[in-house]
C-alpha cells in the first residue's frame, strides 16, 4: 500500500504579523493553503478550505482521488460563502489549494493558486503543478523569458483561486502523479518558491528526513528574506501496511477560530 511520511513546517516570515498559510499532513492527504483578504479574512480562507478539504477527504476514503477532491472542493468553497455571508468584513477573501491524494495505489494533485507541487526522484527536481499567475501566461505566450519572469513585479497577481463566491465553478486542476516509493514530494507556499530558485530546493529538499528537510527550505526562505509566510510540506512516498492516524496541522487552520462551520462537514 502506497502512502505518505512526511511533517510540514510554517513560519511567518520576518515581515508580516499573521500568518495566513495554512497546512495539513497526514498519511492518505496533504495540503497547503495561502489566504489572502483583509482584517484577518485571509487566515479565515486558507483555515477554513484546509480543514474542510481535509476532513473531507478524511471521510471518504472510498471514492476516487479524483472525485473526492472535486468534492472536497466544493464543500469547502461553499463554506467560505457561508463565511463571507457571515461577515461582510470577509467580502474578497480567497486562498490558493495545493492537495496531494492517495488511495494507497494512486496519488492525484488538486491545485489551484499559485502555491507549488514539486516532485524529487534521483536529485532531479519537478514543478508538477502549474501557477495560476498572470505571470506565468505570459510565460505560456512565449511573450518573456523564465528570467524575466522570477523577476517580474507583478509576478504574485493571481488569476485563479477559492473565493468566497460561487458565481464562477471552481477551476481546478487534477493531476495523476507519476510517483514511486523512495520518491520525494514537496508542498509549498510563495514565500518559498519566490525567494528561493528551484536549482535551491532541489538541493535542501533531498537532505535528511521530511522533518529536517521542511526546516530546512523554511530557514532559506528566511535567510533570503522572508517577505512573506512560508510554508513547506515534504513527503516521502513509501510502500507498506495501512496505517491510522491524525494529521499534523498547520498555521491558521492550528486554531479553531479560523474554521468557517467546522460542524458543517459531514463526515460518514
Ligand atoms: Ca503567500
Amino acid at each position: 500500500m502506497l502512502r505518505f511520511s512526511g511533517r510540514g513546517v510554517t513560519d511567518a516570515g520576518l515581515v508580516r504579523q499573521n500568518n495566513e498559510d495554512a497546512a495539513f499532513v497526514g498519511p492518505y492527504v496533504a495540503l497547503v493553503a495561502d489566504g489572502v483578504g483583509g482584517a484577518a479574512a485571509g487566515e479565515v480562507a486558507s483555515a477554513t478550505v484546509a480543514y474542510v478539504v481535509a476532513a473531507t477527504v478524511l471521510s471518504r476514503s472510498d471514492a476516487a482521488p479524483e472525485q473526492v477532491l472535486r468534492l472536497a472542493v466544493e464543500t469547502a468553497r461553499a463554506h467560505l460563502v457561508a463565511g463571507v455571508r457571515q461577515d461582510v468584513a470577509r467580502q474578497g477573501m480567497a486562498t490558493t489549494l495545493s492537495a496531494v491524494v492517495c488511495d494507497g495505489r494512486r496519488v492525484v494533485m488538486g491545485h489551484v493558486g499559485d502555491s507549488r507541487v514539486y516532485h524529487l526522484r534521483g536529485g532531479r527536481l519537478r514543478q508538477v503543478s502549474r501557477d495560476h499567475t498572470w505571470v506565468q501566461q505570459l510565460l505560456d505566450e512565449g511573450r518573456i523569458n523564465r528570467e524575466a519572469a522570477a523577476q517580474h513585479p507583478w509576478r504574485n497577481v493571481v488569476v485563479r483561486s477559492l473565493e468566497g463566491s460561487d458565481v464562477m465553478p471552481v477551476d481546478l486542476d487534477l493531476l495523476e502523479l507519476d510517483v514511486e516509493p523512495g520518491d520525494r514530494l514537496l508542498l509549498c507556499s510563495d514565500g518559498l518558491s519566490d525567494l528561493v530558485p528551484d536549482g535551491r530546493i532541489a538541493h535542501v529538499l533531498g537532505v535528511g528526513d521530511p522533518d529536517s528537510a521542511a526546516a530546512a527550505l523554511t530557514q532559506a526562505a528566511l535567510s533570503a528574506g522572508g517577505r512573506d509566510n512560508v510554508t513547506c510540506v515534504v513527503l516521502d512516498l513509501v510502500d507498506g501496511p495501512a496505517v491510522v492516524g491524525d494529521g499534523q496541522l498547520l498555521g491558521s487552520v492550528f486554531d479553531p477560530r479560523n474554521i468557517v462551520d467546522p460542524a458543517g462537514v459531514h463526515l460518514v
